[in-house]
């Protein structure tokens, strides 16, 4: 189902908490709800921003001229796969700190890293999102895009096919495919992700590449992110921020130094 919401001032779908109104704002409470809202629009020939926590966006004072469609589809999957791992379907729309922390709490093994992120899930694969030595594509398995030239759904379109690179995809600054659905494989022996990232290893007392409890490193990720300001809370102003507005370079020596992506 999609219908029109009552405030269409962006401002108050963006971290930032900028942004004037858009001329129409749908929300869109499902995949297919969300096809509908795109493919109306595009047959208008109007422009579309697609709008998930709007977390890693800046917009205008003068706001939108086309159609916002905010994605608020909700629903998460969980089943075993073959090699002994577990196979997580997301919608869209689901809060990516929740979704990582419902895995956590499940034992799940993976996301953990990737605590305190805002946004929502269907962002993720986008700017191959990532953090403290873990990236979606480290556990992506597919996505289900709505193909906008097409007007059709794609399901299980592979990880390899979206050319995942360092906060880079196809799918990123385009908006020719929709992300409506991922999926994620993840480890079900109630460890963590190899931890990469040499200052959460310190924080945690472990060897580099050594694997922990997934609630362990989730609680040390956020701790390292709150010392950082890069916990969002709505009461404390200097935490209100859209990320990291550059990337780390990239230095052709064995050692250089990490820094957070
Ligand atoms: C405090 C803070 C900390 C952050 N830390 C990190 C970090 O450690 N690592 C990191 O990688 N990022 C980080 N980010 C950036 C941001 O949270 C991520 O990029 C996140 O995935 C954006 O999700 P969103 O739903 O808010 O996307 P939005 O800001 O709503 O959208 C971003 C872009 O993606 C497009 N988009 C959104 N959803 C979809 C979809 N389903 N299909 C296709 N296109 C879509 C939008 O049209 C827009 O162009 C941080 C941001 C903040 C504010």
């Amino acid at each position: 189902m999609s219908a029109p919401t009552t405030t269409t001032r962006l401002s108050a779908h963006t971290t930032l908490r900028l942004g004037g109104p858009a001329t129409r704002l749908v929300t869109a409470s499902d995949a297919d709800a969300v096809v509908a809202a795109v493919g109306a629009a595009d047959a208008a020939g109007e422009p579309v921003l697609v709008l998930g926590g709007g977390s890693n966006l800046v917009v205008a004072d003068a706001g939108f001229d086309g159609t916002a469609v905010l994605l608020a589809s909700r629903g998460v999957r969980t089943e075993p796969r073959p090699d002994g791992s577990v196979l997580v379907t997301v919608e869209a729309g689901e809060d990516w700190d929740a979704v990582v922390a419902s895995t956590v709490e499940r034992g799940l093994g993976g996301l953990e890293c990737l605590s305190g992120i805002p946004g929502r899930t269907g962002a993720t694969p986008v700017q191959n999102v990532g953090a403290y030595g873990v990236e979606i594509a480290d556990l992506l398995v597919d996505v289900d895009l709505y193909d906008r030239r097409s007007g059709e759904v794609r399901e299980h379109v592979p990880a390899a096919e979206l050319g995942l690179g360092y906060r880079t995809s196809v799918l990123k600054g385009r908006a020719a495919a929709i992300v409506l659905r991922v999926r994620f494989a993840l480890g079900a022996d109630g460890l963590s992700a190899p931890i990469r990232y040499g200052e959460l290893a310190r924080t945690l007392d472990v060897a580099a590449g050594e694997r922990v409890d997934p609630a362990r490193a989730r609680a040390a990720v956020l701790g390292l992110r709150r010392g950082k300001g890069m916990v969002l809370d709505p009461a404390d102003h200097d935490t209100w921020s859209a990320g990291s507005f550059f990337t780390n370079p990239i230095l052709p020596v064995a050692d250089a130094p990490q820094v957070e992506g």
